[in-house]
């Protein structure tokens, strides 16, 4: 076994990877750039080099570079990850070249797979059964047109090579063919700097699965079951399980064998994913392609084998046997796995960028697992894939997975940074695949239902924004909740509270009754007591006991409360009536406090948003500011002086 590896990848899967070699007693040395300086792989690892800046072609991409890393720090192997270097055949074989180990298949295995025609002639002599379709090396686009024409409508037109979801058309009549060729191949061109493509019969509902295979260098090679990865959105994963849903055993059996056979085929070492498509109504499964690398979406195949599959590359690299046979693996229970992505659903699914202001995971235990390479504060920056974390869950059964992914999606807190948790949550639920029935087309057929309007926050939860607001500000002086039994207002004095979400604004009126709080909302009136510790809301909501997470940054305030997140915006009272005022206008109290400075002089001409005057109130100072460009008249109040709720304070004219 290896005593130092390298692992040239970053974020959750160089976490992954340092997680099982720690645990083999292997030291570990990272890789990084300008924009992971401070991230969480970097800090786990034993030793880090810097490889250049943010863009991954000036850092993880410089594979001469990290090969010199690997030979001055002693590292006596490679770990590509997934992405980046690791279907790179050139740099496998510059590894064995500089008598480095690549934890991976041989160069020359990453070739026969790297295109996806070559690939398809090789799997076609080893008997693995393949989608009609014309995968040669003939690209004249009328011998391309016709092979459409006989394989039948509609087709799907492939980059040969092709990967990520990119360079596909799918073709609906044969007028269009030529059109969807030529947009084919200039995408592949410009993405992959080929233009070689092959045409397939496009099954109309497939269903993705895809067999986990794993050899050694000695001969072995066994396969680890399927992955279920027909959830996705434009052809991209985006829940995977294990076992597939409704699969019986004896295709489960003959898939597995063909990928065996396909992995055989390629003189294969390490892990690697034979894909297949397989069609809904009749069973059958075509080979798709092969991927010469450890998946994303490994974990679920671990969480029903009870293997670490890191740990067998690790092993199998050094040259040991693979730890099972055949025969000793076996499958239990059920396992779910969710791609937990910084972006944005109701925007298209528009990468989301920013700092994770606030980010709490669920509690990790033997059902739930959490792979990640960000922690809190952290910044997902635009240079690499936005992906948050992956949350791993099992269950004995499939149902039992499903209650606990759902559990898990409702636990997770983020701020700061959009997500599609909700999204996830939704597909979760959503009956065709509570039931299994899944295919490539579940998210586009499900569309509305998946990506609902954004609901409004509810009177319970507005109550708690409220109650959060008033606690935050009594507390902020740092008496917690001591200061606010300091505070007394009388019965009869109030505060408003608004909060805007999305284009509507919402109120609470709240008072102090001596015990707590009354609160009331459109037609809803609550008593309420609560605390505030840190981000921790506890309430009693007219004797229903809450706890809630309130997280406040700037004006933004994001509730996760009863298993939903809400994010609104707080309306600075001051501000709120700022929005087209005109002529004279008179600034008023929106509660009771006391005047404690005057900023301007009356008859001074000011700015929008210049600070007039600081007013005390609930324990929090609030600055009213100019609402528009104009001249303070008069001020009504002088400094140390009491004002009630509505009273004027400032006379001022709009220019
Ligand atoms: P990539 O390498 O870009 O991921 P794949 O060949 O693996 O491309 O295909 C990606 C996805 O495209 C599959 O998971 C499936 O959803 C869809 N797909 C591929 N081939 C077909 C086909 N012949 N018919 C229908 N859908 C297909």
């Amino acid at each position: 076994m290896f005593t130092k590896i390298l692992i040239a990848n970053r974020g959750e899967i160089a976490c992954r990877v340092i997680k099982t070699a720690r645990a083999m007693g292997v030291t570990t040395v990272a890789v990084y750039s300008d924009a992971d300086a401070n991230a969480r792989f970097v800090k786990l690892a034993d030793e880090a080099y810097r490889l250049g800046p943010a863009p991954a072609a000036e850092s993880y991409l410089k594979a001469d570079l990290i090969l010199d890393i690997a030979r001055s720090s002693g590292a006596q192997a490679v770990h590509p990850g997934y992405g980046f270097l690791s279907e790179n055949e050139d740099f496998a074989a510059a590894c064995e070249a500089a008598g480095i180990a690549f934890i991976g298949p041989p160069a020359s295995a990453i070739a026969a797979m790297g295109s996806k025609s070559a690939a398809k002639a090789l799997m076609e002599r080893a008997n693995v059964p393949l989608v009609p379709g014309y995968h040669g090396d003939d690209q004249d686009e009328q011998l391309l047109k016709n092979q459409a024409d006989a394989i039948g409508y509609p087709v799907l037109i492939k980059a040969s090579a092709g990967g990520g979801g990119k360079g596909m058309r799918i073709v609906e009549r044969g007028d269009d063919f030529l059109a969807a060729l030529a947009s084919c191949q200039r995408e592949a061109r410009a993405s992959f700097g080929d233009d070689k493509v092959l045409v397939e019969k496009y099954l109309t509902r497939p269903r993705h699965v895809e067999i986990q295979v794993f050899a050694d260098s000695l001969g072995g090679c066994v396969y680890l079951f399927e992955r279920d990865c027909s959830v996705q959105r434009r052809h991209q994963k985006v829940l995977e399980e294990a076992p597939a849903p409704h699969l019986p055993a004896e295709t489960r059996q003959a898939m597995g064998e063909a990928a065996v056979a396909a992995a055989r085929a390629v003189g294969y070492v390490g892990a690697g994913t034979v894909e297949f498509i397989m069609d809904v109504d009749s069973g059958k499964f075509y080979f798709m392609e092969m991927n010469t690398r450890l998946q994303v979406e490994h974990p679920v195949t671990e969480m029903i084998t009870g293997q670490d599959l890191v740990a067998w590359q690790l092993k199998v690299a050094s040259g040991q046997p693979l730890p099972l046979q055949q025969h000793e693996l076996a499958i239990h229970g059920h396992s779910i796995e969710a791609r937990i992505y910084a972006e944005d659903p109701d925007k298209g699914f528009l990468p989301a960028t920013g700092t994770l202001l606030h980010l709490v995971p669920p509690v990790e235990n033997a059902h739930v697992r959490v792979d990640t390479g960000v922690l809190q504060g952290d910044t997902i920056s635009p240079f690499y894939d936005p992906m948050i974390a992956k949350l791993i869950v099992w269950g004995e059964t499939r149902e039992a997975a499903l209650q606990q992914l759902d559990a898990a999606l409702a636990a997770y807190q983020v701020v700061g940074v959009t997500t599609n948790i909700r999204f996830l949550r939704r597909i979760a639920a959503n009956p065709a695949f509570a039931n299994g029935d899944v295919d490539t087309g579940l998210i586009a057929r499900y569309h509305d239902s998946l990506l609902p309007t954004p609901a409004a926050p509810d009177s319970e939860q507005l109550a708690l924004l409220a109650l959060g607001e008033v606690l935050a500000s009594a507390s902020s002086d740092n008496h917690a909740f001591g200061a606010l039994q300091g505070w007394r207002l009388n019965g009869t004095q109030q505060r408003r509270i608004g909060f805007a979400h999305g284009e509507q604004r919402c109120e609470v009126v709240l008072q102090h009754d001596g015990q707590g709080f009354v609160l009331a909302i459109g037609d809803d009136t609550f008593h309420a007591s609560a605390s505030l510790h840190g981000s921790r809301l506890a309430a009693n909501l007219g004797g229903k006991q809450l706890q809630a997470t309130l997280v406040r940054h700037g004006l933004q305030r994001v509730l996760f409360a009863d298993g939903e997140r809400i994010a609104v915006d707080y309306l600075d009272p001051y501000a709120y009536e700022e929005a087209g005022v005109h002529g004279e206008t008179h600034l008023k109290a929106p509660m009771p406090g006391r005047v404690v400075a005057l900023l301007a002089e009356s008859g001074q001409t000011v700015a929008k948003g210049e600070p007039l005057l600081i007013l005390e109130a609930m324990k929090m100072e609030h600055t009213i500011a100019a609402p528009a460009d104009g001249k303070v008249l008069a001020f009504y109040f002088a400094a140390g002086e009491q004002v009630n709720d509505g009273d004027e304070l400032v006379d001022f004219e709009a220019d």
